[in-house]
């Protein structure tokens, strides 16, 4: 079978690396670079999303968290386990047996794809791990792991793997078009392909839309942006922004101290970018929590992505991070998507392509 993909993101790379897999022809189709969108402003972590737990997403973060024990495995030069930190303060909503129950369910989940248990730890050892981390109130906390990867490189990694199997991959080569007959139109010309299979992101909606589809599935897309301090930091935490209680990271990156993220709703067809309220914000909610304030200046990067979350509600931490795929004809499209169950998400599109 011949099929074309559209879109150069993990989830795309993904679904090309599965059909290979499964024998077929792959051409994938990017407008702009392969890698260069969502996937690579992550907050860089193959996890299986602890607070999902609290929304009942059981099944979501066992799946999670066995995909995170393939990538550390697999490609360990570009993915690492995490320490992480939950500090305990006397203004936390969550009481320490809710931290503590969820912590616990996180490890059973985990079951053989663990990379090491959680445990509490005393102010002093949490200090003695996190130096520069506000005393003041603080009871303590536990730790557990997660994974952490160069979300761009580790996505290059893919793209060469899709490669290695024949996989033809153009850059620069916006699709306006998909159709139902399993056609795609580019710029100058029109090809036809046995399957169709729109990986398109969050921009995924907007590419049926303008091909004249509607398959009843919508995409509510929540910008979240990051600020890289110039500042190294040992350990990753996660923290409740003080500002509104929302959780947040503050994670060792690269040698800097990665901050994020934010949620604010915004239309895919404006720029992506971390706009300066969002930059105070993560500034000032990292300064409650370390002796050492960061201000602007020591902001040596932000970057933002879009979240292709599906459906709508008024708490946009409660929408569900999973994905759909619908098939009509000879088109699939691909909804949402978690970067650190790409591959997971990749297999299914490429058995529902094969049907
Ligand atoms: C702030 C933030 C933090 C996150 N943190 C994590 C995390 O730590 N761990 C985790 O697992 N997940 C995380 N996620 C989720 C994850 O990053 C995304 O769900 C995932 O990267 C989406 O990948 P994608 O391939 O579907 O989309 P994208 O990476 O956006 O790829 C879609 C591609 O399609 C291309 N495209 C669009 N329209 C067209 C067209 N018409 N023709 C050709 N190409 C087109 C775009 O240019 C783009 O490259 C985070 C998301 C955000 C926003």
């Amino acid at each position: 079978m011949k099929v074309g993909v559209v879109g150069g993101g993990i989830n795309g790379l993904a679904t090309a690396w599965a059909l290979l897999g499964a024998g077929h022809e792959v051409e994938l189709f990017e407008r702009d670079r392969l890698m260069g969108a969502t996937s690579s402003a992550s907050s860089k972590l193959l996890h299986g999303g602890l607070r999902y737990l609290e929304h009942g997403e059981l099944r979501l973060v066992r799946e999670s968290l066995r995909e995170r024990a393939w990538w550390l495995r697999t490609v360990p030069e570009l993915a690492r386990p995490l320490l992480l930190a939950v500090p305990l303060y006397r203004s936390a909503s969550r009481p320490r047996w809710k931290l503590k129950a969820g912590l616990w369910l996180y490890d059973r989940l985990a079951g053989k794809a663990g990379i090491g248990a959680h445990r509490w730890r005393s102010t002093a050892a949490l200090t003695a791990l996190m130096p520069g981390l506000a005393e003041d109130g603080l009871r303590g906390g536990y730790t557990f792991y997660d994974g952490q990867m160069d979300d761009y490189r580790l996505g290059l990694w893919v793209a060469d793997r899709v490669r290695e199997l024949g996989g033809r991959l153009h850059e620069h080569a916006p699709v306006r078009r998909v159709s139902e007959r399993g056609t795609l139109v580019l710029s100058d010309t029109e090809r036809a392909y046995d399957r169709v299979v729109n990986v398109a992101g969050p921009w995924a909606e907007r590419l049926g839309t303008n091909s004249g589809i509607e398959d009843g599935i919508h995409l509510d897309p929540v910008r979240g942006s990051h600020i890289l301090l110039d500042r190294p930091q040992e350990a990753g935490l996660l923290l409740e922004a003080p500002q509104d209680g929302r959780p947040f990271f503050v994670l060792p990156y690269q040698g800097r101290t990665l901050v994020g993220t934010t949620e604010v709703r915004q239309s895919p067809d404006t720029p992506v970018v971390c706009s300066p309220e969002e930059r105070d914000y993560l500034l000032a909610a990292y300064s409650h929590y370390f002796r050492d304030d960061a201000g602007r200046e020591d902001v040596a990067e932000t970057f933002a992505g879009i979240r292709p979350l599906i459906g709508s509600g008024p708490d946009m931490n409660r929408v569900s991070r999973e994905y759909r795929i619908t098939r009509r004809g000879r088109l699939i499209t691909v909804y949402g998507g978690k970067w650190t169950t790409a591959r997971r998400l990749g297999r299914e599109a490429a058995r529902i392509a094969a049907r």
